[in-house]
This record gives C-alpha cells, structure tokens and sequence, in this order.
C-alpha cells in the first residue's frame, strides 16, 4: 500500500467536510476549468488567509466541500484549519466576485459529489447569493485579522490540478464527435465507444444537471457526455443549484 492510498483509507474515517475553504492559486496557474476532476490530494484552509499566505496571491478559490476531511485536530499546525480535498472529487466552477479590502478575486467552486453519499451541506445557505454573503463574512473577518505566520510556504498556494474530461458533442450533420487537442488524445478504444453513443460506468450520472462523466478503464481519460455542454453556471441558473434540489 502506499502512502497515499494508506492516508486516504485513514481519511476516509473521518466525517465528510461540508463547509467553506480556501486554497491559493499561484499566480502563474492556470484558472480552473468550467468541470475537472481532483488529480491528487490538495490542502485547503477554512482560513483565507492562511490559505493565500497573507492575501499574497491574486486569486484564492473558494470551495463549497461536500466530500473534504478536515484534518485539523490530527495536524502539527491545528491552526492552519487545513482540510483535504480527495482525488477523484469532482468540482465545478460557479461564479467569482471581490471583497472591498481584499486584493484576491475569489472563485467559487462546488464540489459536486457524484455517489451522493455526503450529507447536504448546510454552511452553504440556500441561494448563490447567500452563499457569496457567507463567504464575504468569512473573508472579510480574515482581512481584519492580524497576518499569520505561514508555517509551511506553498502549501495551500499552488496549481488547482485537475482532469478535464474529453466531451462528446453532436454536430450539423448528426454525427458524434470529441473536442480534443493534437497533444491530448483518448485511446481509440474508448474514442470508438464515445462516437458509438455508448460508454462505460458513470463516475458522475447527474440527469438533473446534465452531468455524465464516465472515465475509460484503459487511458483514464474522461468523457463528457453533452446533449448540453458544460459551461460556468450563472446566478439564475444556480438559483436550484445542487444544496436545496438534490
Ligand atoms: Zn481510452
């Protein structure tokens, strides 16, 4: 067993996490995709501040967990408030906005829990817009907070490594095709069962926000099955978003 599965089976233990945190993103990272799937383990901090190292980054994502674990009791550094975000956990892009006296844009993420297996989250609040007042008090009262001493630099700072998968689309003439890119190719075997209309097991079969993603046993890649491409929600359209429709 390696060490990381070994940590995950140990994490696993702990109750799923189901509030807001923050993780820096380095400022020469790339933005999160509209969808992407978590490639490894990532720290977060419930902390803003602790997590963009002082506000030091011009960009802090702001994550509604469903299926993080908070590790902070087990830490060396309790007061980092660091909880993990699990590889394989699916997250997508809601919205982004700025707090008067923060220098960071804050992108929101949620993360979407495929298995339905977490409880419903209840820091959340029932809109997107009192999400975003929850979180603009979160990180209002770490902007007035006094700096933080950064125990471990780059922890919470750093890339948001993600999978985006390949997505299937229809064209004019009614045929199936896959947006890809000449350096990032499917094997023919799942690009074969992706044209077909068919696929392998769902990792994410959500009909009610047209999400399926299935993932191919012999590249890895990912699928997007899209009647309805993926795109980054809107207000109005996150109005029933997951934490009151589900
Ligand atoms: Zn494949």
């Amino acid at each position: 067993m390696t060490d990381v599965s070994a940590f995950l089976d140990a994490i696993d233990k702990l109750p799923a996490y189901g509030g807001f945190t923050f993780r820096g993103l380095g400022d020469a990272e790339a933005l999160p995709p509209a969808l992407g799937v978590a490639a490894g383990v990532l720290a977060t901090s419930r902390d803003p501040r602790v997590a963009s190292e002082n506000f030091r980054t011009a960009r802090v994502l702001a994550l509604l967990n469903r299926t993080g674990r908070d590790i902070s009791r087990f830490s060396a550094q309790p007061d980092e408030g660091e909880v993990v975000v699990r590889p394989g956990s699916v997250w997508r892009v809601l919205t982004s906005f700025e707090v008067a006296g923060a220098r960071p844009t804050f992108v929101v993420l949620e993360d979407l829990d495929p298995s339905h297996t977490t409880p419903e989250p209840t820091e959340w609040g029932d809109s997107l817009a009192e999400t975003r007042e929850r979180l603009t008090r979160v990180i209002a009262e770490a902007v007035a907070a006094a700096p933080v001493a950064v125990a471990s630099p780059g922890k919470f700072v750093g890339p948001w490594p993600v999978q985006v998968p390949f997505r299937v689309v229809t064209d004019d003439s009614g045929r199936r095709v896959s947006t890809r890119s000449a350096d990032d190719r499917p094997c023919s075997e799942c690009e074969s069962l992706a044209h077909s209309g068919r696929h392998e097991p769902y990792l994410v079969d959500d009909g009610e926000q047209k999400l399926r993603v299935w993932r191919c046993s012999m590249c890895r890649a990912l699928w997007l099955e899209t009647e309805h491409a993926v795109i980054p929600a809107t207000d109005e359209r996150v109005g029933g978003r997951g934490a009151r429709t589900r």
